[in-house]
């Protein structure tokens, strides 16, 4: 039976609520990786309060609906919920509409992707599948594979194939 992954909540982080929940039609087909370009963070506290900051950020600059993300990992492996399973994100122009955003917290420009963090999302991505929110033969890509961005930085970039391995 696969691992599972312990998901830190909305509620537990102090997620404020969503102006708008639109629901994917069907299993999200790819997953794209982001990074979110911000200092990482070491421990719950500090992570929650990153988090509760990136919310406002969407949701009050950019207009979101709500945290751009469906999940963001902690440099400790720890996974966060954004806006979940089966939600329209809102993190790559014109390619949200049958994917599921995944932030890596940091700037992995600069900083190296961890190996908690790594397996973290492989659990999250096996979960996806078992749980039927993700399809099996799902595409995964870096946000620069689908638009002008250096996102997810490139050292996550090049960590990318470490993901769907077995
Ligand atoms: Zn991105």
């Amino acid at each position: 039976m696969a691992q599972q992954v312990t998901i830190v909540s909305r509620d537990q982080w102090g997620a404020v609520p969503p102006k708008k929940v639109t629901a994917l039609k069907g299993l999200a087909k790819r997953v794209i990786i982001h990074h979110t370009a911000l200092p990482s963070c070491k421990d719950l506290e500090e992570c929650n309060k990153r988090l509760a900051s990136i919310q406002r950020g969407h949701m009050t600059d950019k207009k979101f609906d709500d945290i751009g993300y469906n999940f963001l990992v902690g440099a400790d492996g720890t996974v966060f919920e954004g806006r979940g399973w089966g939600v329209v994100g809102a993190h790559a122009y014109g390619n949200n509409d049958d994917s599921l955003g995944i932030a890596f917290m940091g700037n992995f420009n600069n900083d190296t992707p961890s190996k908690e963090a790594i397996s973290s999302v492989k659990q999250l991505l096996k979960c996806g599948v078992a749980q039927g929110h993700l399809q099996p033969e799902y595409g995964l890509f870096g946000h620069r594979d689908l638009g002008q961005t250096e996102c997810p930085g490139t050292n996550l970039y090049a960590a990318l194939s470490q993901l769907n391995e077995k």
